[in-house]
């Protein structure tokens, strides 16, 4: 699994400038990894939304040290590209979810709730 540091390296490379550059897209995107440790700490931001979410945490657009612009869209999709080969859909993750019954489980509300539904 490529340390963000190393996805940072691979920026540089690709669009000019320093790691350091980058390294807080990359950090941004693995960040999730502290909640579960495995690979499928990708399922929360390792996709298209993700790609949008770092666009909007993040700016349309990032300068280099050395001035350049580049787009901060091309630098999320590199990140999912690189661990993942391709950039999936939301749906493709959700789909891959083997569903439990408590994911399916419909309650009732709260009588104090349904009222106040009703009053509304
Ligand atoms: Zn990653």
């Amino acid at each position: 699994m490529a340390h963000p540091w190393h996805h940072a390296v691979s920026s540089a490379r690709k669009h000019g400038g320093a790691p350091d550059d980058y390294l807080m897209i990359h950090e941004w995107f693995d960040a999730s990894k502290a909640h579960h440790g495995d690979f499928r700490h990708r399922a929360l931001r390792h996709h298209t939304l993700g790609v949008f979410e770092c666009e909007r945490e993040f700016g349309v657009t990032l300068t280099t040290s050395e001035g350049r612009t580049v787009p901060v869209r091309w630098i999320a999709e590199q990140h999912v590209t690189e661990d993942l080969g391709f950039v999936p859909s939301v749906s493709q993750w959700l789909s891959a979810v083997e569903p439990e019954p408590w994911m399916m489980r419909s309650r009732r509300l709260s009588r104090d709730v349904a009222e106040a539904e009703v009053r509304s």
